[in-house]
């Protein structure tokens, strides 16, 4: 599904008409003399100004954004949990423009995605996300900046940078850049081996505000990453996130360190997560065996070159036979459909389900496989069998997101056209709230993309002969079969 963005004079009318006036929702308290420049700074993006235009372009006061509100966090509280609605609580409002701090860089975000976080925000589970923002808000005077009534959320972002503070060296404005969603604190001594393990460790856009679902975002210095040339501001928004989390578990030292040869069962193989976890698993010598939900998963996996899929709801597994009881038939009977589709157990299981699913997971491992995990959407109070645990030595792993490197390494396979962005739809920000239901629901395929500031899909293309070489339909799969 492809809808259209709010076209650039819609913009214009939404910066001079709707900014600050009494009648329109605003968080900002300046007066309606504050006029936007984004018009002006869209133009000038999308005519290619060199970097010193940029720079010298005055910056809105305030500027478009997808928040949650502080003071609805209880609007769900008699709703079960699948119930809830993500078009009730996101917002998309004008904010004030914050501070910059001298690590910092202002981006003009031309695209975003929704991830599970912007799911899990939108709906104030497990946490509502306030809770973070003060944390962050005690620790030092720049983070003071993040406690707010309303969080802006949304963790990858496309874009152009517009400034940067005086600390940046690496970044200038005019770069292109993609966003990675680490925030770490360079001063936190653990950030200095693998920056995922320093203590205050933060997933940008989740754990802090200011994140890529609107206008402008504000990230630090060490997110940006090159955009890859041959994609579109939207197909590159879409990786950041679940393509360093596939990396990290699969390729990384950090994670299962997969070899060529090794057998990977990957639950949720055409989502967020899975349609990067597959590529990477076909691209290292593996043997991916994907577990989806339907006929056109299976088609769209087979497109992908996975030759082994299971499609879960015409299997019909029952891994729980009651809320409290599992049924290890069932996890035997999951074990057998691999073995009948490849020969052996899985030497990995790339794991997020959770409740539901890792009870089988740790039972249809191989003895001595691991079993990496980086969530647990159906519920993270997990129960398996630990007899199959320790006698056939295998281990749990858990892992989150990817350190600056990791998602360096990740982005880089994108640029090359190793690994091919997993966009199926693509929506304007004014209906982010439907494309997060989408995804709540689980009516998606791979990532949905969010247009920004770009006013329409399929701009941004900086190296079409690169896109011809790989091949337009191998970067546009999940679009094309997509449902
Ligand atoms: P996604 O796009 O919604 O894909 C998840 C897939 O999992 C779905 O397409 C679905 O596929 C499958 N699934 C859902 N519930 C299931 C169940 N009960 N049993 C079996 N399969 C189930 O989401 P995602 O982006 O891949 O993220 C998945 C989870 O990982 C989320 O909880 C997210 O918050 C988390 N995550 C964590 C990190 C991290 O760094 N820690 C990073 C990214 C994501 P089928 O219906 O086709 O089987």
């Amino acid at each position: 599904m492809d809808l259209g963005a709010p076209s650039r004079s819609a913009l214009t009318q939404a910066a001079s008409e709707a900014h600050c006036r009494p009648n329109v929702k605003c968080y900002h308290g300046k007066p309606a003399a504050n006029i936007s420049h984004m018009p002006e700074i869209l133009d000038a993006v999308l005519a290619g100004a060199p970097g010193d235009d940029l720079a010298k372009m005055p910056l809105p006061d305030s500027y478009r954004a997808a928040l949650v509100k502080k003071d609805e966090v209880g609007i769900f509280a008699d709703v079960p949990s699948p119930e809830k609605d993500p078009r009730r609580s996101m917002h998309v409002e004008e904010v004030p423009l914050p501070e910059m701090a001298p690590d910092e860089a202002y981006v003009a975000v031309m695209a975003s995605a929704i991830n599970f976080n912007t799911v899990w925000s939108s709906v104030f589970e497990p946490l509502p996300t306030f809770g973070f923002l003060e944390r962050l808000g005690r620790e030092s005077h720049w983070g003071a900046r993040h406690d707010l009534p309303y969080h802006v959320i949304g963790s990858d972002a496309s874009g152009v940078v517009l400034r940067v503070g005086s600390a940046v060296r690496s970044w200038k404005p005019g770069d292109r850049v993609t966003v990675h969603c680490n925030y770490v604190d360079d001063q936190d001594p653990m950030a200095h081996d693998d920056s995922m393990l320093a203590s205050n460790e933060r997933i940008w856009g989740y754990e802090t505000n200011f994140g890529g679902l609107a206008h402008l975002a504000l990230v630090r210095a060490n997110q940006l990453m090159p955009k890859p040339a041959h994609l579109t501001w939207e197909e590159a928004a879409c990786n950041g996130l679940t393509n360093s989390t596939a990396y990290r578990m699969l390729v990384s030292r950090n994670g299962a360190r997969m070899k060529q040869g090794d057998i990977v069962l990957i639950w949720g193989a055409s989502g967020g997560l899975g349609g990067y976890a597959v590529q990477y698993v076909l691209s290292g010598g593996g043997i991916p065996v994907g577990v989806v939900s339907s006929p056109e998963k299976v088609k769209l996996l087979e497109e992908l070159g996975c030759r082994a899929v299971i499609d879960r709801k015409a299997a019909g597994y029952r891994f729980w036979k009651d809320e409290h009881t599992q049924d290890e038939s069932e996890w035997r009977r999951l074990g057998k459909d691999i073995r009948a589709l490849v020969g052996e157990d899985p030497d990995i299981v790339f794991e997020h389900p959770g409740r539901q699913t890792m009870g089988a997971s740790v039972f249809v491992a191989k003895r001595g496989g691991m079993i990496i995990t980086c969530a647990a959407t159906s519920g993270y109070m997990i129960e398996y069998d630990n007899r199959h645990l320790w006698m056939k030595l295998k281990t749990i792993k858990g892992s989150h997101f990817a350190n600056y490197r990791e998602a360096w390494e990740a982005n880089g396979l994108i640029c090359r056209g190793a690994i091919q962005p997993i966009l199926s739809a693509t929506y304007p920000l004014e209906q982010v709230g439907e494309a997060a239901y989408q995804v709540h629901r689980n009516l998606h395929e791979g990532k949905i993309g969010v247009l920004c500031l770009a006013p329409s899909q399929g701009l941004g293309i900086d190296d079409p002969e690169l896109r011809a070489r790989i091949g337009e339909d191998r970067v546009t799969t999940f679009r094309r079969l997509g449902a």
